[in-house]
């Protein structure tokens, strides 16, 4: 009976849509994900499985969590990040969720495409608030979008406290950048950065270099799992852990 409900809800529901889920329809799903072989560090499910993705990504049935977000938060957690202002761009549900509950914290999210639930509609390339105010902010999977990247690691750098940090991801390929401003249409761009609306692929060491130009310190934070993973990470991730020096 079990086996049959789990798979009849795993095939009458395209997984990619679990995202969109509603709260409740998600606790119905959890149901049948319980069990103690794997926890998000988001919801605090408890799950015999996560949910993969066609690229392999773990999502979570419960928060609709991604490996990157579930990582994330754990970043932010032993760095002890979770104070003062923030300003996150593009928050996954979930993460978003987890920062407001958080008292005394200053909390404002922002999506410029109306794709997230958000508080702003920030242009990343042109930040309407004053300089130094924030304690951190978080840029994933933002850069790789915005032309102008060079406006917005400057924009960047000008809205973070002396002393402040940012944490950074983007996907990386090896070797330099590759970008190309001729490639406009959303075809070509999905064939040559991956996705349609991106407009390049940084490398882990081209992008330091343009975040170190704008002024940040850049720190690597390289993660590597072993087989068990308990929270479903990805196997191999980097981070940029950048910091805003006082002088
Ligand atoms: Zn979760």
């Amino acid at each position: 009976m079990y086996k049959t409900l789990k798979s009849i809800t795993k095939s009458i529901v395209p997984k990619q849509l679990i995202r969109k889920y509603k709260a409740s329809l998600r606790e119905v799903v959890y149901l049948f994900y319980k069990g103690n072989n794997y926890a998000c560090n988001l919801c605090q499910a408890k799950l015999k499985t996560f949910l993969t993705l066609s690229n392999n990504d773990l999502l979570c049935p419960r928060c609709g969590s991604l490996p990157r977000t579930r990582r994330l938060y754990q970043i932010i957690k032993s760095k002890e990040l979770l104070q003062g202002s923030i300003l996150h761009f593009s928050p996954p549900l979930s993460l978003h969720k987890k920062i407001k509950e958080h008292p005394n914290i200053q909390y404002i999210s922002s999506d410029f495409e109306n794709e997230f639930i958000a508080d702003v509609k920030y242009d990343v390339t042109k930040i309407p608030v004053k300089k130094e105010t924030f304690d951190l902010f978080i840029a994933y999977h933002i850069l790789e979008h915005i032309e102008a990247d060079a406006t917005a690691m400057k924009e960047l750098f000008r809205i973070t406290k002396k002393e402040g940090f940012g944490l950074i991801q983007t996907p990386f390929k090896k070797g330099e950048i590759y970008e190309n401003a001729n490639i406009k249409t959303p075809a070509a761009r999905l064939k040559h950065f991956g996705q349609q609306d991106h407009v390049r692929i940084y490398s882990v060491n081209g992008l330091k270099k343009r975040l170190q130009t704008a002024g940040f310190k850049v720190e690597e934070l390289i993660f590597s799992e072993k087989a068990e993973n308990p929270y479903g990470f990805k196997a191999t991730e980097t981070v940029l852990l950048v910091r805003k020096p006082l002088i």
